[in-house]
């Protein structure tokens, strides 16, 4: 089912994609299986998912450089199908920089320009322009040797952006960069977005990177698309067990349903009986899986009023600044992990001493797999 964005139109419609590389033994292999997605015009939208998920193989499809097995692809309502690349009115940057070593900055941005023919005045001020909104005109005479790798990806955005492209397609850009220069990046590059209104459709397998920058966020794997859905929803309210293990810290906890109520079950999990919330549709002895946040997580003593409770012995706990982070193991020798604010008058066990943990009954997510 395509995904309608109420008033704002689509600028990317992928409706059943699938796209095989050859077959292994006779059997057919997708990259991207059955992807239907709606981007909307002027949205930050990611694909985030592990290495081999098929990212890249969806963005070389938007772009043309790679044909879809099947299905059928609309860049702003059109079909593309069997368009080339050049005829796209999207633009691609990449983690390498491909800059021109020979050609100095504001020639390595007004490349693409002076190969169309476009007048030097007009190359001029649209290099200078696309330069400043990326903060890198001071350095418009310099060679790219002569630039740090942050500096050469922002010329390289500058380059994509000379184009007036409608869609901006960026394939791990931030990759080669070091931590704190990345940071810099995504916030810069998040503003420029904002400012200029243009669809960016970024790849990552970083989902901090992911939950900074997007509007959306469609997270993959193996070829499949599990979930699509704002940061938050993400973060949040995590469709299955790939998605709530993948995004942040995710405690995930093998359970079976012994009974089930039109809006409660009760499940064994981790040597004890739960009675939680849930619409899901599962019987009494359906596997599940329950997904609790570290920081969901308080040690208690005595009763926990209401609370779900978990009892093991701390087998770790490790200091990092601001809270600890603390493993309990349970009885059946699951792990439980919570991450507890230091100084905030709740108790502290120390490695080695039975603990109790617990936390809302609405903190658990309770899931089909
Ligand atoms: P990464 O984060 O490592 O770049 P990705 O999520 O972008 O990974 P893709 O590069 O899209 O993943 O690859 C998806 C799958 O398709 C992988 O199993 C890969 O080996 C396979 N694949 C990609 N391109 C080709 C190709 N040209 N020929 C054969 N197989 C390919």
């Amino acid at each position: 089912m395509i995904e309608t964005a109420g008033a704002s139109r689509a600028a990317i419609e992928l409706i059943d994609i699938r796209k095989a590389f050859g077959s292994a033994g006779g059997e057919t292999t997708y990259a991207v299986d059955r992807m239907s997605l709606a981007i909307r015009a002027g949205e930050f939208f990611t694909f985030l998912g592990p290495s081999g998920c098929g990212k890249t193989t969806t963005l070389r499809m938007i772009a043309g450089f790679e044909e879809p097995t099947s299905g059928r692809l609309l860049l702003d309502g059109k079909e593309v199908t069997g368009v080339p690349a050049h005829q796209r009115n999207v633009n691609t940057v990449f983690q390498s920089y491909a800059l021109f070593p020979h050609l100095n900055v504001g020639e390595n941005v007004g490349f693409g320009l002076s190969v169309k023919g476009v007048a030097k005045d007009e190359i001029r001020q649209r290099v200078k322009a696309a330069l400043e909104s990326v903060h890198m005109a001071h350095a418009i005479d310099r060679k790219p040797s002569a630039l740090s790798g942050g500096q050469q990806q922002r010329v390289a955005l500058a380059r994509a952006l000379i184009n007036r492209p409608s869609v901006l397609l960026l394939d791990e850009p931030f990759g080669a960069l070091d931590l704190k220069l990345r940071r810099e990046m995504q916030m810069e590059v998040k503003e420029m977005q904002r400012k200029l209104g243009i669809t960016f459709i970024f790849v990552t397998h970083d989902q901090e990177e992911a939950l900074t920058m997007s509007d959306r966020i469609a997270v993959m794997n193996n070829g499949v698309v599990q979930q699509v859905g704002g940061p938050a929803d993400i973060y949040e309210r995590p469709a299955n067990r790939f998605t709530a293990g993948f995004i942040g810290d995710m405690n995930l906890i093998d359970a079976r349903v012994v009974a089930h109520d039109s809006d409660r079950l009760t499940v064994d999990a981790a040597g004890g009986r739960f009675d939680l919330p849930s619409t899901l549709p599962l019987q009494p002895g359906d596997p599940c899986t329950l997904a609790i946040r570290p920081e969901a997580l308080h040690f208690v003593e005595g009763e926990a009023g209401g609370r779900v409770r978990f009892s093991g012995a701390v087998s770790e706990a490790v200091y990092i600044g601001t809270d600890t982070v603390y493993s309990l193991t349970l009885a059946d020798g699951a792990r439980l992990n919570a991450r507890v604010r230091n100084g905030d008058g709740q108790p502290m066990p120390r490695t080695g001493a039975p603990g109790t943990l617990a936390c809302a009954p609405s903190a658990i997510r309770l899931l089909t797999q």
